[in-house]
Order: structure tokens, then sequence, then C-alpha cells
């Protein structure tokens, strides 16, 4: 099976997020775990609008590194997530703004972040957990992951950012930029009391 189609379109995403501010700098990774449990991820200290897909990093079912350049120093979340989302075929990590912003505020549920605002993002996204701050890298993370025992495709870290996984690249994709659309509004809603959805429609649209 040629992997270029595969390659190209985690290039693509990765510059589409890139083009419209959802990352910046050297920040935010792409995965993408393939049926034979290779897993083909963004290099370390590479932009995502600049990715080329001869250099992006090729990982055997073990883990170790076939094809490309080093790794991500983020693996760790992608690995802990596809161990735990055993259907996930695709993970996006992003540093992107209105996330981390939402990550930072006090009281926030670490069960449930969000409240249903929107239809799109209880469609889309479900629910997101908020796990504590981890430095970049920490391996400790993915203890934090597989405590979550894969009830949750979507993830926020606190002071760093959102970790979505989906069945797809487009899927996890669409995802991610539905999570960070929601964490804009929930910043601008403030704390104003919101007109939400009820509780009847809420649970009838979760995807989760
Ligand atoms: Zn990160």
């Amino acid at each position: 099976m040629s992997l270029s189609p595969i390659r190209e379109d985690i290039c693509r995403l990765g510059r589409s997020l890139f083009d419209r501010g959802y990352t910046h700098g050297t920040s935010g990774n792409i995965s993408v775990l393939l049926d034979d449990g290779r897993m083909i991820v963004t290099p370390t200290d590479s932009s995502l609008g600049e990715l080329d897909p001869a250099t992006l990093t090729l990982l055997g079912s073990d883990g170790s590194t076939m094809d490309g350049r080093a790794p991500t120093k983020e693996l760790p979340l992608h690995s802990a997530l596809y161990r735990t989302r055993g259907a996930a075929r695709a993970i996006v990590h992003l540093h992107s703004t209105h996330s981390v912003a939402a990550s930072m505020l006090p009281d926030l549920d670490p069960a449930d972040v969000f409240p249903p605002l929107t239809a799109y993002y209880l469609m889309k996204v479900g629910r997101t957990a908020l796990l504590p701050y981890f430095r970049p890298g920490d391996p400790r993370v993915a203890d934090a992951i597989d405590a979550l025992a894969g009830r949750y495709s979507s993830i926020l870290l606190a002071n760093h950012g959102p970790v979505v996984s989906g069945l797809s690249l487009t899927a996890a994709g669409a995802a991610i930029e539905e999570l960070e659309q929601t964490a804009k509004l929930y910043l601008l809603v403030g704390h104003r009391q919101a007109n939400l959805l009820d509780i009847t429609e809420a649970s009838a649209l979760r995807c989760d």
C-alpha cells in the first residue's frame, strides 16, 4: 500500500490549520495510525505549515523509527490515545489560542469541560476531558490518558492545548476545529448566563 496519499493528507491538513491560525511556530502535531500498527507522525521541531511528505516520521508497530526525521517529542500523547481509543486512526494536537485560554480558567469540570453551547460541538466532539498540566513531552501524560480509559476522543491539557482523536484524519481535523471554536464561544459568553441546549437535546446529539 502506498503511503503517499496519507503523507500528503497530513501535510495538507497541517498547512490548512497553520494558514488559518489554529497553530503557530513549531507547535502542534498530527498522526495517522495504519491498520498494520505502523504510525505516520509529524517530526519534532517542524511547522505544521511547512511539512514535507518525504520527511514525516514512519514508526513501526513497536514504536521504532523506520523512516524520516525523529518524531515529535509529544509522541506519548498520540501513543496513549491510540492505545485507549481502539477505533481511532488519526490524532491532531494543537496549541490553539482559545482552547489554551479556556484550559486556564478556574472551576472547569474535568469530566466535561464545555457546556452544551451548540449542536455541532456535541455532534463532532461530544465531551471534553481536562487533564492537569504536564511539561510537554512528559511521559506521565500517557498515564493520565490511560486513566481516562478511552472514554474521551477529546482532551484538553491544562495550560497547553487540545488533543483530539478521530476515525479518520478528516474527522479528527474537523473535531479539533469545532473544539477550538467552542472554546472561543465559551470565552465570548464568559460568566454571563447563556441559554444552553437542554439536557434531552444534548444527550440526543452527543457523538460519544
Ligand atoms: Zn503540545
